[in-house]
């Protein structure tokens, strides 16, 4: 009984393993990434303000931000698949006083090749994306279930991030007042552009 228990643990924990490795080499591409002016292996701090609206569903916040503290990173270096890893996205002047914030830790990935140059627009996506509103009418928790999809434009150096609630990926729990806009189980949108001042570049 223990020993069959024991290996049902086991093999669990691997199947876990196996899905938790898959995406990271399966779904990226592998660039030569510079950060910061540095494209030697290391890392980059990746700082961001948007030049849009962070819409999320019917929450609209007037702008947005990926701070210094905590910080997010850039990897550096040739052969990197895992190109940023973001540790914090703010929205500021968001409807009836909310918070946005973002939990985790997202990770970015690229789709489509990038050149030696520094006009490329690579399609990328992020793991991980999930989101905590919070307010006095009105809290919620966005979780995605897959990769959220944007653009990633060297010449602009914007991260467009924009996921239609139609895809289904970002789902919204632990709903608490909001006035009925938002209900658990449902799917929500989200789009913002955010501008980088870290000098990202893809080859
Ligand atoms: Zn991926």
């Amino acid at each position: 009984m223990y020993i069959r228990r024991a290996l049902a643990t086991g093999a669990a924990l691997l199947a876990t393993a196996v899905l938790a490795a898959g995406p990271a080499h399966a779904t990226g591409l592998t660039y030569t990434v510079s950060g910061g002016g540095s494209s030697a292996p290391g890392t980059a701090p990746f700082v961001a303000s948007s030049t849009s609206s962070l819409t999320l569903g019917p929450i609209v916040c007037t702008s947005a931000a990926v701070p210094a503290s905590p910080a997010s990173v850039i990897t550096t270096g040739p052969s990197v698949v895992d190109i940023l890893t973001l540790n914090r996205l703010t929205g500021s002047g968001c409807t009836g006083s909310t918070s946005v914030t973002s939990t985790g830790s997202w990770t970015m990935h690229g789709t489509t090749t990038a050149t030696a140059g520094s006009t490329d627009v690579v399609a990328v996506h992020l793991h991980g994306v999930s989101l905590v509103v919070a307010g006095a009418i009105c809290r919620f928790t966005v979780t995605g279930a897959g990769l959220v999809d944007g653009t990633f434009d060297e010449a602009t150096q914007r991260l467009t991030i924009s996921e239609p609630a139609a895809s289904g990926t970002l789902t919204v729990s632990n709903v608490s007042g909001c006035l009925g806009q938002v209900q658990n189980g449902s799917s929500i949108g989200m789009n913002v552009v955010l501008a980088t001042s870290s000098a990202l570049y893809l080859g």
